[in-house]
């Protein structure tokens, strides 16, 4: 029988990224009855954005990166799909009509494309996990206030997003949030210290961008996601557990008032929770490794170590300070991760330079809007750079 079901058309924002290219793999497999492609975008990597925008037929391809926006419009001449650049290009690409919008661009500067599409009311396939730590509940009333869905593709929310019995909430007591480690897991305080970004970024069981993985290094990661996981799933901080596993099988679990702990088992591969979050509530048919116990024999877990990986302690401290705390935090260490990527700073300097900031602006008042969790950040990357000096 024909399918008379129509085609989802979907955006993904970022999708020259880790997470990106594994959106656009999962949308070639689902196929063209699946998903249509709105808009693509990208900074930096024009040849992969352009051959993204011909192979997907996309309408509309946008560069943030407004110097390469005749590279760009040169890479599909004779096409007939739009170019855009800048910041105003990343606004128009989430602001087409496409029903779902895969949020994977970077850092911050995912935080104001990703809040147009909600504001619109599409759903939200949310991989920056930025948007919640910087904006929280701001973000979370924007996307209810939009009435689109949020699907989180972090794989430790996704696991906790599949396991969580929404109509038994009054009996959930916890979340607890696995950790690999990252490489440094059984390093010394004193062997982090020289540690170079060429050596952080070799993370044990995830492929991902370079960013990412240098953050699950120092755990600055784990610490982003706690915060995440305490708005997404509207948790008091004291909900929020984290364990490190190291082999990465368990992507996290709920725990529930009777004892029951809930969990979502899978190979490392970011396409089975983007999969989820695309067919939403149906579950999609992938090709990813299917896991084998007989082989895995064994999974670890250990407490984590709050002296050598301080983030998790300052993600605590940002959760239950509240208010603009998380986008302090955020702002700091992405200046602080520039820094150390460029080789300006130490591996530790990180989360010393990040809870100066935190100290320096404890007292900042809740935002009542936007605006104010834009200045906190701007704050925060000011006063990060002085430190750094
Ligand atoms: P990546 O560095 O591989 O890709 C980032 C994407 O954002 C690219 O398309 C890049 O062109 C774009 N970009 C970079 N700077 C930009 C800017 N200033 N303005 C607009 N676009 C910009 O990153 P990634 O690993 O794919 O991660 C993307 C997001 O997903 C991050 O928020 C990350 O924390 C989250 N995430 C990633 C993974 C993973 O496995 N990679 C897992 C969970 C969550
Ligand atoms: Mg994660």
């Amino acid at each position: 029988m024909a399918s008379t079901q129509h085609s989802r058309s979907i955006t993904v924002l970022g999708s020259t990224g880790s997470i990106g290219v594994s959106t656009l793999d999962v949308v070639k497999h689902l196929g063209r009855e699946a998903f249509e492609v709105a808009a693509l975008t990208g900074s930096g990597n024009i040849g992969l954005l352009a051959e993204q925008a011909r192979a997907f037929d996309a309408k509309l391809a946008v560069t943030a990166d407004e110097s390469r926006y005749g590279d760009l419009k040169d890479a599909l001449a004779g096409t007939g799909i739009r170019v855009a650049a800048g910041r105003s290009g990343l606004i128009e690409a989430a602001q087409m009509d496409a029903g779902l919008v895969m949020a994977a661009i970077v850092g911050t500067a995912g935080l104001a494309p990703t809040l147009a599409a909600a504001r619109r009311g599409a759903d939200i396939a949310l991989a920056n996990k930025e948007c919640l730590v910087s904006a929280g509940d701001l973000f979370i009333d924007a996307v209810k206030r939009g009435g689109g869905a949020l699907l989180p593709v972090d794989s430790e929310h996704n696991a906790i997003f599949q396991v969580l019995q929404e109509d038994q909430r009054h009996a959930l007591e916890r979340v607890i949030i696995t950790a690999s480690g990252g490489p440094f897991r059984t390093y010394s305080l004193e062997q982090m210290a020289g540690v170079t970004a060429e050596v952080a970024r070799a993370h044990p069981n995830w492929s991902m961008g370079l960013k990412i993985s240098i953050d699950s290094a120092s755990m600055f990661n784990k610490a982003l996601e706690m915060i995440e996981a305490k708005h997404l799933f509207d948790l008091k901080p004291e909900q929020v557990e984290v364990i490190v596993h190291p082999q990465s099988i368990i992507h996290s679990m709920v725990g529930y008032s009777d004892g029951s702990v809930l969990a979502q088992l899978g190979c490392p591969d970011m396409r089975t929770a983007i999969g989820y979050a695309l067919q939403y509530p149906q579950r999609a048919s992938l090709a990813v490794e299917r896991l084998d116990f007989a082989k895995l024999a064994r999974l670890d877990f250990e407490a984590p170590d709050e002296t050598r990986f301080p983030a998790l302690r300052l993600a605590r401290l940002a959760m239950t300070r509240g208010g603009v705390q998380g986008a302090v935090l955020n702002g700091a260490k992405e200046v602080a991760l520039d820094a150390f990527i460029a080789g300006r700073t130490g591996f530790l300097r990180m989360a010393e330079i990040t809870e100066k900031v935190m100290t320096d602006l404890a007292t900042l008042p809740p935002a009542s809007s936007m605006d104010d969790v834009f200045a906190a950040d701007a704050e925060a990357r000011r006063l990060a750079a002085q430190h750094i000096g």
